[in-house]
């Protein structure tokens, strides 16, 4: 039995990579420790020759979705013996040396739970897992933990801390965790910033109605504001239009799914993987001069 040191780096944080390892290593029946630090991710393990090479390898191959490996290496170390596999406190004492995750839009299976009324994610906005959420619109220091994000002040409830220590949840150690029952608070506020409610349901069900009559809604988002109206509505893209200055430059359109924005966007083959993507960005497309769902072409992308 020897003990190795294995370093990472690239994009390794925020991906899943602490969770992955971890079940990798109880698969494989290796002991020693996994911790986050300014140069990525670092691990120590108990193993003899063979099956560390092995241990190795089938980490650097078959490493989560979207983790992205620019650097690697193991490394023999003085003899130390581990009793148990455990994710460790992070570290900071070395370098900065990451790349940055991006946002992740929000995955199938939890875009599926935000939609079943029987599920605890029911109609919460901010549901996300191990392989989607913001990283890094919310990171405020390195490295990525909780306490270095925007939701480091919010404590998880039982049900969360539950998910979050089960090795075999989708959210085990997901630093974005939060559900209904501890949520991020929403707030809904008039034009004269007076608080309307501060229900997530009226305000989800308000904002809706609000939508439909024309107004525009100004979302305080993950990233930054979002200036939202109806896309059909003429009156409120002019409005919205003349309030910011914005004469010509294209809106931005938010479509359900991909057949929605093919029945009034031309999109080729890159454009479309482009929005499937898992980190959907903002692509630039050309509309159809007809469009399907009635979105204004003139006012959204003026010729
Ligand atoms: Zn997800
Ligand atoms: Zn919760």
């Amino acid at each position: 039995m020897k003990a190795y040191h294995v370093h990472i780096s690239g994009q390794v944080q925020g991906v899943g990579f602490r969770p992955y390892v971890y079940k990798l290593a109880e698969k494989m029946g290796v002991k020693g420790w996994i911790s986050n630090t300014n140069d990525g991710v670092h691990i120590e393990f108990n193993a003899n020759e063979a099956i560390a090479i092995q241990f190795y390898k089938a980490i650097i191959q078959s490493r989560p979705l979207h983790s992205i490996i620019t650097h690697h290496y193991i490394d023999e170390i003085p003899f130390k013996e581990f009793s148990c596999f455990s994710i460790k406190e992070s570290n900071t004492g070395h370098r900065p040396n990451l790349l940055f995750t991006p946002d992740i839009a929000i995955c199938d299976e939890c875009k599926r739970e935000v939609l079943q009324n029987d599920n605890r994610w029911y109609d919460y906005p901010f549901t996300t897992c191990l392989h989607c959420g913001p990283r890094y619109s919310i990171i405020t220091g390195l490295p990525y933990d909780r306490i270095n994000t925007a939701m480091a002040p919010l404590p998880l409830c039982s049900k969360c801390e539950r998910e979050y220590n089960d090795v075999y949840n989708r959210r085990h150690y997901s630093q974005t965790i939060s559900c209904n029952e501890c949520a991020i608070p929403m707030h809904l506020y008039n034009c004269n910033g007076v608080e309307i409610s501060n229900n997530n349901e009226t305000i989800l069900s308000s904002v809706n109605s609000l939508l439909k009559e024309g107004s525009i809604i100004a979302v305080k988002g993950i990233g930054g504001y979002l200036l939202m109206c109806d896309a059909t509505n003429d009156f409120s893209i002019a409005a919205l239009r003349k309030r910011k200055n914005r004469p010509a430059k294209p809106f931005a359109l938010l479509y359900p799914d991909i057949e929605t924005v093919q029945s009034d966007v031309l999109l080729n083959k890159k454009e479309t993987e482009a929005l499937e993507s898992a980190v959907a960005p903002i692509v630039l497309c050309q509309l159809k001069n007809e469009t399907v769902t009635g979105v204004y072409r003139q006012l959204i992308a003026p010729a």
